[in-house]
Order: structure tokens, then sequence, then C-alpha cells
């Protein structure tokens, strides 16, 4: 290369094959390593979980920036904060009329609505009624609940009852429904916190958890691409596999964190909002790959609802990323099913 007047420059030579693999190699290690910040990270609590973001964004990312901005979704999206949007728009007994609710739940109740329509029912945020009867919400519940309470709340649950205004960005309700998040909060607060450190934070690189549903950019700081690991579904906090990915989420939705035993039988928290019962199959989890987290999650608590078959026949058919985590009775132990998208992802190396 020529670079002085002093040097012995022949100004015609053309550059050779190794040199550009010098400059390039170069410029990556200069780009990666002079170029971004140093690599952070950052723990705490949200949403009845932890949150962690790592990542090589400026210093104007602070733990307390992280801290508010999930304070400010939990404050719009939580059911169990009375005054937040959500508990407000499902306390309103507006039937009919169209209402002008927070931009960020409306841009939530829209993700949801398309995973609804997308998976024809199975996810559904109007399965409140539902939830709080088989004692996953504020009431405590001891016994199973009766077929005549179910069939109550079912007549409240449906995604259909709630119309969203694209254009317009309103909302409004054609019955006496309530609305869940649960489903779509923890996924819809990692693309939250993924936007504000790409726009505000300068990140290149980073990966954002909370309580198991991940997003990640780039690089980590070993100049790998993120390894995410697939929890094994029990409380072991074993990895079963790991998928390398360096763009795009991935959602769990499991039976074996929350659930509850009525008459020595176990009900998950995820609910089928077609019956009113909760999903009841040899399925422990279902791990998705989407590229938003909100989707992913949303995703995940659907294929949950399906079961196996139709779960792997919607992946296969949508051409998805799942892993399915089955329990064999027979040979009383745990198999992995990966969908044929999952399985290219897990042998990309990004
Ligand atoms: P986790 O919170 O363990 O990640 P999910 O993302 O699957 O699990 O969300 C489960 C929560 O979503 C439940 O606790 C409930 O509040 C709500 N929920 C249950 N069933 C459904 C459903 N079919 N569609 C949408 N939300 C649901
Ligand atoms: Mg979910």
């Amino acid at each position: 290369m020529c670079i002085s007047s002093r040097m012995n420059c022949d100004r015609h030579r053309p550059i050779e094959l190794i040199e550009w693999v010098i400059i390039v190699l170069l410029s990556t290690v200069i780009l990666h390593g002079c170029g971004s910040n140093p690599y952070q990270t950052f723990h705490g609590e949200t949403m009845g979980t932890y949150f962690r973001v790592v990542g090589n964004c400026s210093p104007t990312l602070t733990q307390e920036f992280l801290e508010t901005e999930l304070e400010k979704l939990t404050a719009i999206l939580s059911t169990y904060e009375p005054d937040s949007a959500v508990s407000i728009f499902n306390r309103t007994l507006t039937v009919g009329e169209w209402m002008s609710l927070d931009e960020v739940l409306v841009d939530v109740i829209d993700i949801a609505q398309q995973v609804s329509a997308q998976t024809n029912g199975a996810f559904d945020i109007t399965v409140a009624p539902l939830v709080e009867i088989w004692g996953f919400g504020a009431t405590e519940v001891i016994d199973r609940p009766p077929s005549d309470l179910i069939a109550g709340a079912l007549k409240r649950v449906n995604y259909k009852l709630l119309e969203i205004d694209e254009s317009t960005r309103l909302v409004r309700k054609h019955a006496d429904i309530q609305l869940d998040l649960s489903g779509i909060g923890k996924g819809y607060g990692v693309d939250h916190i993924a936007k504000k450190l790409l726009k505000q934070h300068d990140c290149s690189d980073f990966l954002v958890d909370i309580g198991g549903e991940i997003r990640v950019l780039g690089r980590n700081d070993a100049n790998k691409p993120w390894r995410i690991g697939i929890e094994a579904p029990d409380e072991s906090g074993k990895v079963q596999a790991y998928v390398q990915l360096s763009d795009g989420a991935i959602a769990t939705s499991g039976s074996y964190r929350n659930y509850r035993i009525f008459d020595t039988v176990l009900y998950p928290h995820v609910i089928d909002p077609r019956s009113g019962l909760p999903a009841s199959h040899n399925l422990l989890a279902v791990t998705v790959y989407h590229e938003t987290a909100a989707e992913a999650d949303a995703l995940a608590t659907a294929l949950f609802v399906m079961g196996f078959d139709e779960a792997l026949e919607f992946a296969e058919t949508h051409d998805t990323a799942i892993a399915l985590t089955t329990w064999d009775s027979e040979a009383e132990e745990k198999r992995v099913k990966y969908s044929t998208a999952m399985e290219l992802l897990m042998k990309s190396r990004n």
C-alpha cells in the first residue's frame, strides 16, 4: 500500500488478494474494537420477573434509564396496577363507542390482534375472565371452577369483540370484555427497550432479556453471534440446546413455571380461549424465534395452546422456527422436536 511519498511505491500495481484480506480484517477489528463503546451489563426487576441488558451502548445508557422506561411501560400495560391504562380500559363499561387509548396500549393491542387472527384465536388478550376464574388473576381460587362459571366467562372472551381501527388507532369493545396482556407484555417490553437502545443510546450490538423473552442484535463482546440457550422445561434451569443469533427474538411458553393444582390435576396458566380450559396435553414448553419479541412471545403462548400436532403444522406452514418439548410418559423422559426452520437456524452460524 502506498501511504508515503518516500516509500518505494508502484502506483500502477493492482492490490493483491492477500492485501485485500488484510484491509478487510483490519477494518473489521477497527470498526468493532475502536469505533464502538465497551460492553456493559445491567440487571433489574420488572413485570414480576428479572430484566437483563448487555450491549456496547453509549454512556447515556444507565440503570436508571432502563428502570424508568420499564416502569413507564408497566404503568400502562399492567393489570396488577389499578391506575394503568389497561386497568382503566377494563373498568370502562362503554360498549360500541370508539375510544382513544394510550399510544403504547393501542400498539400492543394491534400486534396482539394480528397474532390472534393468524392463530385462529389461540392467542387472545380478552382471555382475562378465564385467567381470573382459574386462579391466575387477582382472586384466590381453591376449587376447579364449575362448568357454568367457565361457560359464563367464555361469553366475554373473543378477540373479535375488540375492534381496532388501524388508520385512526382507535379501539372499541363490542361486549364487556377485559384485557390481559401478560402473554405479550414481556416481549413487547423487550422490543421497546431494543428500540430505545438503537435510537437513543447508539448501541450496535445488544441483548435484551425480560424473564426469558430475548432479543439480540449484532455480536457479543467476544465478537461472536449471541448464543441463546433454550432452557429445559423444568426447575433445573439447564440449557438443552443453543441457537446462535445476530438478529431477532426468542420466546418460550410452558406449563412448568406457573400452574394450579385442583384435585391432584395440574392446570397450566396458558388457557385455550376457545374451550375455556387450561391447555392440557403432553407439551411441556414451546420456544419460538421471530423478528420481534412481542410476536415471538404471543406466538409461543398460542402454540402452547395448540398442542404438539397443531403447533408443528402451524410452524411448517408458516415457516416458523420452533422447538417443542414434550413429556414421553412411556419412556419417562423429555423429547424435543424442532421445526424445519428451527433446524436450519440452529445449524446456521450467522
Ligand atoms: P410466561 O408469562 O410464563 O412467559 P406466557 O407468555 O405464555 O407465559 O403468558 C401466559 C400468561 O398470558 C398467563 O398467565 C395469562 O395471564 C395470559 N394468557 C393465558 N392464556 C392466554 C391465551 N390463550 N392468550 C393470551 N394470553 C393468555
Ligand atoms: Mg407469551
